[in-house]
């Protein structure tokens, strides 16, 4: 009989390894908490407008990268297009850095503003070089078996071995960090792609992150959720089944399987595996008193709290918006004060969607998300304790995020038609991860990297809990991982 696959989450990750299943011939059932699929780069339509969640940018479509082989295996197409340049940084001294995708044009723009930098961006590239290049071919980290450290072995090429030193350094380690802009630069990208800044960003990881513009990154047509909608519609054509408003609250267990998941509405689905696509927190609550020891220490003693977010969601006058910016790149990341830690409204990122996808606001405007790094705690103390407080706070972050803006884009309030906004509270309702800790855990050490494994023999994690964690490039290629990893184990 054919092998019956429990996906939980239409994440762009348990989409990813479900789909990749269904391919190989297993029967793949997909459990959505929600509406609609894609979790933290999902779009959901409010009040007209389709607003992008959490991401907005999407890179590794390029030959050999993650969802370019999605594509070449299932044969489906994505709704992307090109966007260059990827974005621009503005620093708390007026200049604005941009990351332009295209490599000469990147050298040049580097040069200008930090011409003291140059040793620093070579190794960087050599590095990123290496870790792009290695995550083409089946790179199974970490190892969780005897075949994975084959697996390894058969990936490394001699110019592999050029990273052997770096594997435990930082990035902070070789990057010229005295000079305060620059390390505000870097900080700031390496934030947004690996959750730590330069004194802790591995230095091979924070290379291939702060990397992605030059890898080309993409808008998607119509919202980044049209990636997991595409997922969904492939699944669904081709014999696979994705049920939406099925929040599995409880994984079965039997003599140390997983056997069977249930729902809240109480539908109950028999199984020969489980992915689960969650945190190690939405695994623990799911298994309860079933959940291994090691899960259960990691989640009460070992783990931190990873990084929150704090959204504003604008609709802006197109019109008004070009005339006053004419030219102006769709994405701006704004730091105000290079003195001060990032996040918490110090470092704020705009996305605006394509000014000609149609349909995602009402006539003459465009959707724009607009996110900051936040601390989770402060907001579920609130929220729990004193509205007002919560409502306030909420308010304060909005008009930083504004004034922040304002500096990069004066006169960009004028342009604001409509605003809401969204705290890690709402990232846990709309996502279903617990206390809305989003963007995975930082990538200080890949020696304490998260694999799949969880301690039940049938049921594995992914999604951007483990490695190469966040993104929507990163969670295709825990995906790949994963898929394989289940074939393997149900064969
Ligand atoms: C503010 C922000 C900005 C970002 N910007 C970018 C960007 O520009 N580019 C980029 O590539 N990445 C970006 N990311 C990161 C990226 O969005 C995530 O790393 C990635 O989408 C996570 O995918 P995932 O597979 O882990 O699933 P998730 O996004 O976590 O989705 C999990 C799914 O599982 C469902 N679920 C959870 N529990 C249950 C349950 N019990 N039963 C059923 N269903 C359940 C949820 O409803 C959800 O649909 C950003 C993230 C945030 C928060």
């Amino acid at each position: 009989m054919t092998k019956h696959i429990v996906v939980i989450g239409a994440g762009i990750g348990g989409l990813t390894a479900g789909a990749l299943l269904l391919k190989q011939g297993y029967r793949v059932t997909v459990l959505e908490a929600h509406v609609y699929p894609g979790g933290c780069a999902g779009t959901f339509f409010h009040k007209n407008y389709r607003f992008d969640a959490g991401a907005t940018l999407a890179g590794g479509f390029s030959a050999g990268g993650p969802h370019h082989f999605v594509a070449q295996t299932l044969g489906l197409k994505w709704p992307i297009h090109p966007v260059d340049p990827a974005w621009v940084v503005h620093l708390p001294d007026g200049r604005a850095v941009t990351q332009w995708a295209d490599a000469d044009q990147w050298r040049a723009e580097r040069e200008q503003h930090f011409p003291f930098a140059e040793k620093f961006w070579q190794t960087q590239e050599m590095l990123a070089d290496v870790s792009w290049d290695i995550s083409t071919r089946p790179f199974p980290w970490p190892p969780e078996s005897i075949r994975d450290l084959f697996r390894l072995g058969g990936s490394v090429r001699p110019q592999t071995l050029k990273s052997l030193p770096y594997l435990t350094r930082t990035i902070g380690s070789f990057a010229p960090t005295d000079d305060l802009m620059f390390k505000t630069f870097l900080d700031s990208q390496l934030l947004i792609s690996a959750q730590a800044t330069s004194a802790r960003a591995n230095a091979l990881y924070g290379s291939a992150a702060i990397d992605l513009p030059r890898r080309g990154v993409n808008h998607v047509r119509g919202g980044i959720g049209k990636l997991s909608e595409t997922l969904v519609d492939w699944i669904r054509s081709n014999g696979g089944e994705v049920h939406y408003r099925q929040q599995a609250k409880h994984i079965e267990i039997t003599n140390r399987n997983a056997t069977a998941v249930e729902t809240k509405k109480g539908l109950r689905v028999e199984c020969d595996a489980v992915l689960a696509n969650l945190t190690p927190w939405g695994l623990s609550e799911l298994l309860g008193e079933n959940r291994p020891k090691t899960l259960k220490t990691d989640v009460e003693e070992n783990l931190k709290p990873t990084w929150g977010a704090f959204m504003i969601y604008l609709g802006i006058d197109k019109e008004k918006f070009f005339k006053k910016f004419p030219g102006t790149a769709t994405h701006h990341q704004v730091i105000v004060d290079g003195n001060k830690p990032l996040g918490e409204t110090n470092s704020v990122f705009f996305s605006m969607a394509s000014p000609d996808d149609p349909d995602r606001a009402p006539e003459g405007e465009v959707p724009v998300t607009v996110s900051t790094h936040t601390e989770i705690g402060q907001w579920w103390q609130l929220s729990k304790s004193d509205k007002g407080a919560y409502a306030a706070r909420k308010d304060r972050y909005a008009e930083n995020m504004i004034e922040a803006l304002s500096a990069a884009l004066p006169g960009i309030r004028e342009c604001v038609t409509f605003s809401t906004t969204g705290s890690p509270v709402s990232f846990q309702r709309f996502t279903r991860r617990p206390q809305g800790m989003v963007g995975g855990f930082p990538q200080e050490s890949i020696f304490k990297a998260r694999g799949p494994k969880t301690g039940v023999r049938n049921l594995l994690l992914v999604g951007d809990s483990i490695f190469p964690g966040q993104s929507t490039a990163g969670v295709t290629l825990g995906g790949i991982r994963v898929a394989r990893q289940t074939a393997k184990l149900l064969r």
